[in-house]
């Protein structure tokens, strides 16, 4: 069976794609537009393309980078709620993976996203449900998490770059910006 799985980034690879690719044939799937400023997409990019070379997995790319289509729209759900502007982020990240899927006839689609204690589990998994149904392609899922301190482990073996926010420029400001006026 094959699968396409996106990634968010290397250190959320290592530990699902270990487990998983015992039992399928993955082919993993870049595209994350969410990753600000362009230099830390650039510094994560560089650390995935180094660690899926070294464990030799089959990598599709999407370096699409929408940055302001993307911030006028997290910017208008930020205002509302955090929530809103993630369910945004990760609906954006899974209907490509979808689509990529659905041309490419893969079995399944599935997201590393589902490793992060830190990321909103039960909506990534209802709105990837949702996408792989109007897609038509179905959605593998598996709670991931429980993998999570593995992850963190084989990362900082691996010695690769581990980000220190999720993603967004308002995830970093959350990590560095207030944190340090409090
Ligand atoms: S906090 Fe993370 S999941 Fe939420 S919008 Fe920002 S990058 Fe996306």
């Amino acid at each position: 069976m094959r699968m396409l799985m996106h990634a968010c980034c290397a250190p959320c690879l290592m530990a699902p794609y270990k487990h998983l690719s015992e039992k399928y044939d993955i082919t993993v799937f870049w595209y994350n537009p969410n990753i600000q400023p362009y230099r830390e997409y650039l510094r994560r990019l560089k650390a995935f393309k180094e660690y899926t070379k070294r464990i030799n997995a089959k990598v599709i790319y999407d370096y699409s980078y929408p940055l302001e289509e993307w911030l006028y729209k997290a910017s208008i759900l930020s205002k509302k709620s955090n929530v809103l502007r993630c369910k945004y982020c990760y609906a954006d990240r899974l209907y490509k993976t979808a689509l990529k899927a659905k041309e490419l006839n893969f079995d399944f689609f599935s997201t590393t996203l589902l490793l992060a204690p830190y990321q909103k589990h039960e909506i990534i998994k209802e709105i990837a449900e949702r996408i792989g149904k109007s897609v038509g392609i179905k959605f593998y899922y598996e709670d991931m998490r429980k993998w999570f301190d593995e992850g963190e482990r084989m990362a900082r073996e691996a010695g690769i770059y581990r980000q220190g926010y999720c993603g967004c420029i308002y995830s970093e400001a959350d990590r560095y910006w207030r944190e340090k006026i409090e």
